[in-house]
């Protein structure tokens, strides 16, 4: 390891991954650590992506495809089933990930671009002169390393803690940290290229039930519930959880149980500070209506990458310099995306069971020719306007705002 770089990442998920891979591919000089023994591991995700999303990004490849989804499933409270086909799914169907392959292959492709990759080795410290990020101090089997770099990224996921230590405000409202269970499941009977989604204040009060499978008779089975819902015994995510398998998995074994943390809130004010970028999940893009994050950071790793080459060719890491970053991701697709789905989670966490049904009985009469989000935004409120009301002027005005 040498003791200056470029750019230096903390934290190897997709984020810190393509933001490496980007920057070394363009001739920078890049550090990624990662504090876990291998990255990817554990897995916290139900590893499900959008088709084309990932296409984005890269070829889809069978060592971490695990299924391919060819339609879902909405389950309204009262038990009503509804599906959402090819046709109307449009652009929402995809895979489901083997992360632990995923993950791995991206730290491969950042080190293939010529990228340094430190395991076991966890940022502890910002450096910062004057208030500018110059890098970090580095822990590593017991020895404590000063790293610089002309632009730092903070890559460490949702318990991010660098941003904070250099200044930045990345607190969640209890309320918007959405609390997961989820178990990966085989030996029951499910269709292998069907998701399936579960709603109702009594499976999963302020979020949702998933089944994602993974091949044959194998799924991820998970939940995610209001930060603010869950604390005592017997409400807990995984006291839901295991509530629901007993119902519909009698005969499923599990394999594997974990639990994680969902930032449901807006992104953070600013996703730059003097010589520090911030992006996945440290900078909250997970989307706060599906929780769904792999795509964004993605976007906001590759995207840091190419703001990082840019401003370093031109001497300038300052924050005003690195807002190019910010204001990319913020005007992109995913940032608008972001942006409305906010505005429908805050809808959707305080709907009644009678809403809900209301709303998926109502969706399911509807014949769209094209089914995405937007139009279903639009369907929805059109159809049922107790939801309008719900939104109040001013939701429905920033919600048609955003759209
Ligand atoms: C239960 C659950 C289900 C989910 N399901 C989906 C889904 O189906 N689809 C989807 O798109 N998204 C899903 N997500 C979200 C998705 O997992 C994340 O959005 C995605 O992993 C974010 O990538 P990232 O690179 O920003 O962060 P991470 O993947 O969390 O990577 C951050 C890395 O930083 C490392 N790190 C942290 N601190 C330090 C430090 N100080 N020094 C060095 N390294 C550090 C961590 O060990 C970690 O490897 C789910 C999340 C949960 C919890």
């Amino acid at each position: 390891m040498k003791s200056t770089y470029d750019m230096l990442v903390i934290g190897a998920g997709p984020a810190g991954a393509f933001a490496a891979k980007t920057a070394a591919e363009k001739g920078l000089s890049v550090l990624m650590v990662e504090k876990r023994p291998a990255p990817g591991a554990p897995v916290r995700c139900a590893e499900g992506v959008g088709k084309e999303l990932l296409r984005e990004f890269m070829k889809p490849d069978e060592r971490w495809v695990a299924a391919e989804i060819e339609r879902a499933h909405l389950i309204a409270p009262d038990g009503f089933r509804m599906e959402m086909n090819p046709e109307k799914a449009g652009s929402e169907v995809g895979y489901v990930l083997h992360r632990k392959v995923f993950d791995r292959e991206l730290v491969w492709q950042a080190a293939a671009a010529g990228s340094d990759i430190m395991v076991k080795t966890r940022a502890c410290s910002p450096v910062m002169e004057n208030g500018v990020v110059k890098g970090a101090l580095l822990e590593y089997n017991g020895t404590v390393t000063e790293v610089r770099a002309g632009v730092t990224i903070a890559a460490d996921g949702v318990e991010s803690k660098f941003a904070r230590w250099c200044g930045v405000n990345t607190t969640v409202p209890l309320r918007e940290m959405e609390t997961c269970a989820q178990y990966l499941m085989t030996g029951s009977d499910i269709d292998p290229h069907a998701t399936e989604f579960f709603a109702g204040n009594d499976v999963a009060p302020g979020g949702y039930v998933w089944i994602f499978p993974k091949g044959e008779k194998t799924a991820n089975v998970g939940i995610g519930i209001g930060g603010d819902r869950g604390g005592k015994p017997g409400i807990r995510p995984i006291d839901y959880l295991n509530r629901f398998v007993k119902q519909h998995f009698p005969n499923g074994k599990t394999i594997e149980l974990i639990a994680g943390g969902v930032s449901i809130c807006k992104p953070l004010e600013s996703t730059v500070a003097d010589g520090l970028m911030i992006v996945g999940d440290a900078a909250r893009v997970s989307d706060p209506l599906t929780g769904g994050g792999i795509y964004n950071a993605l976007y906001t790793g590759k995207t840091a990458g190419e703001v990082a080459v840019d401003s370093l060719a031109k001497g300038d890491v300052s924050r005003k310099a690195l807002m190019k970053y910010d204001e990319t991701w913020r005007a992109s697709y995913m940032g608008k995306a972001l942006e409305r789905n906010y505005q429908i989670k805050e809808v959707f966490v305080k709907l009644t069971d009678d809403d809900l049904n209301s709303i998926i009985h109502s969706v399911a009469k509807m014949n769209m020719s094209e089914f995405n989000t937007l139009s279903l935004i639009k369907n929805i409120i059109t159809a049922n306007p107790k939801v309008a009301m719900k939104l109040g002027k001013a939701g429905l005005k920033s919600l048609i705002d955003s759209i």
